[in-house]
């Protein structure tokens, strides 16, 4: 009997491992395949300035990509091994939230922070990253200039409740059980061109919990979504 249950788990890992390779390799190539295009057209001798920069600009733009791509599965390996430092202090989340806010250069997001909110106890790379992912999805997700809303307040005793409302795109329901799992994107025709590498929600999971707190959404398709997360006060 243990020796089937043994073979059972040992199958199912190998089944998850091979989805896992397929799924990487599907990142992989994607930008790759960009990449190589670009990089042949770059080499043409008679290309012209306007499209060589244009070239340029893919190549930087995938490049970025593979960066962000392997920086975002270091952080979720070194987060299950349990290798990912983390030092956790009293952040003031205005003076994150601003700091994140100008890294990613944006008009597009309005602050309703609660007065005098206290510090929470969080590490603050891995704070600022939740709040990047957040608010890049909702600004990718959403109508160009469409407005974002982040806010904060105290939820109940002890804990801050964080949220990224937007008026975007929204999610299906049948795949909102689904949103925090590795390379996991919706399928739909009205974002079939956004790009993506399905990994930023279930970083963004992990990185919550490891503050102690929990991530959750709540999503309309065609309406909009809120996603919030909880983050202890700090007991200074
Ligand atoms: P990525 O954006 O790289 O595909 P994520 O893990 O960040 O990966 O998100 C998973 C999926 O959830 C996305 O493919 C997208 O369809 C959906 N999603 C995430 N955030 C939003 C949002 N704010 N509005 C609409 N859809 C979203």
């Amino acid at each position: 009997m243990q020796a089937l249950l043994e073979n059972q788990s040992l199958k199912e890992q190998i089944a998850q491992q091979t989805q896992l390779m397929q799924l990487l390799t599907h990142q992989l190539a994607t930008p790759l395949t960009a990449l190589g295009g670009s990089i042949s057209l770059l080499a043409e001798p008679e290309l012209e300035t306007a499209h060589q920069q244009e070239f340029l600009t893919v190549v930087q733009q995938q490049v970025s990509r593979l960066k962000r791509l392997l920086q975002d599965l270091m952080a979720l390996r070194n987060l299950e091994t349990g290798a990912l430092a983390t030092h956790h202090t009293g952040l003031c989340l205005s003076t994150l939230v601003r700091e994140v806010l100008a890294d990613l250069q944006t008009t597009q997001v309005t602050c309703v922070f609660s007065p005098e909110l206290p510090l929470v106890w969080g590490d603050r790379w891995q704070v600022s990253q939740v709040l990047v992912n957040l608010l890049s999805n909702a600004i990718k997700y959403s109508p160009k200039d469409a407005p974002v809303e982040l806010g904060a307040e105290v939820h109940q005793a002890g804990w801050v409740n964080v949220w990224v409302r937007d008026h975007g795109l929204g999610i299906p329901a049948a795949d909102q059980p689904h949103l925090f799992e590795r390379f996991y994107r919706v399928q739909h025709r009205d974002r079939s061109t956004i790009k993506g590498t399905g990994l930023g929600l279930s970083l963004c999971k992990l990185l919550v919990e490891n503050q102690g707190g929990q991530l959750h959404v709540e999503s309309t398709h065609g309406e909009g979504s809120c996603f919030s997360f909880t983050l202890s006060i700090a007991r200074c």
